[in-house]
C-alpha cells in the first residue's frame, strides 16, 4: 500500500489538516446525548457539508466523522452492532468530497475505557475493537488511519496493532497533553515521540488540549526529542473552551490560529491542522498564512506553566475531550 500522506509530504513542504467535527455537528443540531457517527447514515448531507467546508478552506485531508466509532463508544448509543457500517459510511462520504487531490484520514479515538491494570479492558479486547472499526474505515476508502486524542500508550499500542491487523494503511498517532504538559495518563511529549517512533509510526504529534500556547511548548519538546525521519503533526484546539450562555465556545479567533500555524511551521511541524472549536474560517486563515512566507525571527514564547485551569474550564474540557 502506498503511503499517500508521506508521498504528499515529499511533493510539498507542508500538509494542512482540517478542523473540528464534534463542535460543527453540535452547531448543526446534534444534541448532547446524540451519536455523531449515526449522522453518517441518517444525516449524510450535514456530514458531507462539514467535510466540504474544510475542503473549500484548503485542507489537504479530510478527517472522517468516526472519532467515537469503536464498539465501546457506540454501545453508549446501542449502536455497537453497526461499527462496520457507520465507519465505512464516514470514510465513503469523505472519499466523495476529497476526490483525487485530497486524502481521507480515518479518525480513531479512545475507547473511553480504562485499560488493565487500572481498568478492566484488556489489550486483546481493545485491539479487536479497534480492528473492527478500522476495517470499516478502510472499506470506505481511507488513505491513512489517524489515531487521535490518546492518553495511554497501552491503548495506542492496541489501536496501532488493531489497525495493522485490519488493513495495510499507514497509521498516524497524536496524543493529548492537557494535564500539566503530559497526557492524562502521565506520558510526556518526548516519551510519546520516542516510543511511537520505535513502533514504526512515521507521523507523530499532539492534538486537542489547551490551545495554541500550550501546544507550542508540547511541539517544541517533541521537536527536541524527535528521532531522525519522524514527521511532526499538530492539531490544536481553537483556544480554550468556555461556557458561554450554557454553551461551550472557544476563544481562539482565525487570526490566532493563523499565527499558531506559522509558529508550528517555524518549529518544523509539517502536518498542521486544528481540533475542537475550529471551523472552516479558522482553516482558511491558516491556509492563507501557510501559503505565505514563513515568519522571520521565530522565538519560542510558549507557556512555561500550564494555563490556569478553573473548575469551569476543566469541566468544559472534559465534555469536549469526549468528542475530540
Ligand atoms: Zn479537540
Amino acid at each position: 500500500m502506498t503511503d499517500r500522506l508521506l508521498e504528499m509530504l515529499q511533493s510539498k513542504p507542508l500538509v494542512m489538516g482540517d478542523g473540528a467535527m464534534g463542535t460543527m455537528l453540535q452547531q448543526a443540531g446534534l444534541t448532547d446525548g446524540g451519536a455523531p457517527e449515526l449522522w453518517n447514515v441518517k444525516r449524510p448531507d450535514v456530514v458531507r457539508a462539514i467535510y466540504q467546508g474544510y475542503a473549500d478552506a484548503g485542507s489537504d485531508y479530510i478527517t472522517t466523522n468516526s472519532f467515537g466509532g469503536t464498539s465501546y463508544r457506540l454501545k453508549l448509543h446501542k449502536l455497537q452492532d453497526q461499527v462496520f457500517e457507520l465507519n465505512r459510511a464516514a470514510a465513503a462520504l469523505a472519499r466523495e468530497v476529497a476526490g483525487a487531490d485530497r486524502l481521507v484520514a480515518g479518525s480513531v479515538g479512545p475507547t473511553g475505557e480504562l485499560m488493565e491494570p487500572l481498568g478492566t479492558l484488556t489489550i486483546a479486547e481493545a485491539r479487536a475493537g479497534f480492528a473492527d472499526q478500522v476495517a470499516g474505515l478502510a472499506a470506505g476508502g481511507a488513505d491513512f488511519i489517524l489515531i487521535e486524542t490518546m492518553s495511554s500508550l497501552d491503548e495506542v499500542q492496541a489501536a496501532v496493532e488493531g489497525a495493522r491487523q485490519a488493513c495495510d494503511l499507514p497509521v498516524v498517532v497524536t496524543m493529548t497533553f492537557d494535564t500539566n504538559f503530559r497526557t492524562m495518563m502521565g506520558v510526556t511529549p518526548a516519551q510519546a515521540v520516542q516510543t511511537l517512533s520505535e513502533w514504526g509510526i512515521a507521523v507523530i504529534g499532539a492534538n486537542c488540549g489547551n490551545g495554541p500556547a500550550e501546544i507550542e511548548r508540547i511541539m517544541w519538546e517533541m521537536a527536541q526529542a524527535r528521532p531522525e525521519g519522524v514527521v511532526l503533526m499538530a492539531q490544536s484546539n481553537a483556544g480554550l473552551p468556555r461556557w458561554l450562555d450554557g454553551e461551550i465556545s472557544y476563544d481562539g479567533t482565525p487570526e490566532v490560529m493563523a499565527e499558531y500555524a506559522q509558529r508550528m511551521r517555524a518549529l518544523g511541524v509539517q502536518v498542521i491542522g486544528a481540533c475542537c472549536g475550529s471551523t472552516p474560517d479558522h482553516l482558511s486563515a491558516m491556509r492563507a498564512a501557510l501559503d505565505g512566507p514563513p515568519m522571520t525571527g521565530y522565538e519560542p514564547h510558549f507557556e512555561q506553566k500550564q494555563t490556569e485551569t478553573t473548575a469551569e474550564r476543566r469541566s468544559a474540557r472534559r465534555a469536549l475531550r469526549e468528542q475530540a
